[in-house]
């Protein structure tokens, strides 16, 4: 039977454990999970870390993953979704916020991909709250971030944010 590919997108800036806690439930539903972090996607311009930065530390909570890989991409999702043969791409949802954004995100992604489905994930109920922008914000006020980024790139995260 042909691979089950899912394509899980984001701006990953930088990976939380809300992030990490989709990728490895993922990495059980689909025989191949790939990470993708999109260059274009959303608030371009004011990211804190690179998109190679940020592919590395991807790269790093998930070595463990036999059946994950990391990229990224500047375009359409759609468009690599076709090229990787994806059959899926997840969301992670945290609370009725994403919803509508991501509603109609996946509605504009079938119609450019008729192949393409979209699986949403509910959050798990420890991670509702978390997002990139609120560990920058907390972790530039001083704030302890440790226990909402992964420990495998916690360092290098709070020592990139804390230079500002
Ligand atoms: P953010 O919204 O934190 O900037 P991204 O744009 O990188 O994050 O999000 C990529 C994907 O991960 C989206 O589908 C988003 O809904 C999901 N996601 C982000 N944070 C969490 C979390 N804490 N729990 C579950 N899913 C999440």
């Amino acid at each position: 039977m042909k691979e089950r590919i899912a394509v899980y997108p984001g701006s990953f800036d930088p990976i939380t454990i809300g992030h990490l806690d989709i990728i490895k439930r993922s990495a059980k539903l689909f025989d191949k999970v790939i990470v993708v972090v999109m260059s274009n996607y959303r608030k371009a311009g004011s990211h804190a870390f690179s998109v190679e930065e940020r592919v590395e530390l991807v790269k790093k909570c998930t070595e463990g993953l036999d059946n994950v890989s990391v990229d990224s991409y500047m375009g359409l999702l759609a468009e690599y979704a076709r090229q990787q043969g994806a059959v899926a791409v997840v969301k992670g949802l945290r609370a009725v916020s994403d919803f509508e954004d991501e509603f109609q995100q996946a509605l504009i992604n079938k119609k450019l991909n008729g192949e393409i489905e979209t699986v949403f994930m509910a959050a798990s109920s420890e991670n509702m709250f978390l997002s990139s922008s609120v560990i920058k914000q907390v972790c530039m006020l001083g704030g302890d971030v440790t226990p909402f980024i992964p420990k495998e790139v916690s360092k290098e995260i709070i020592d990139k944010l804390m230079k500002g």
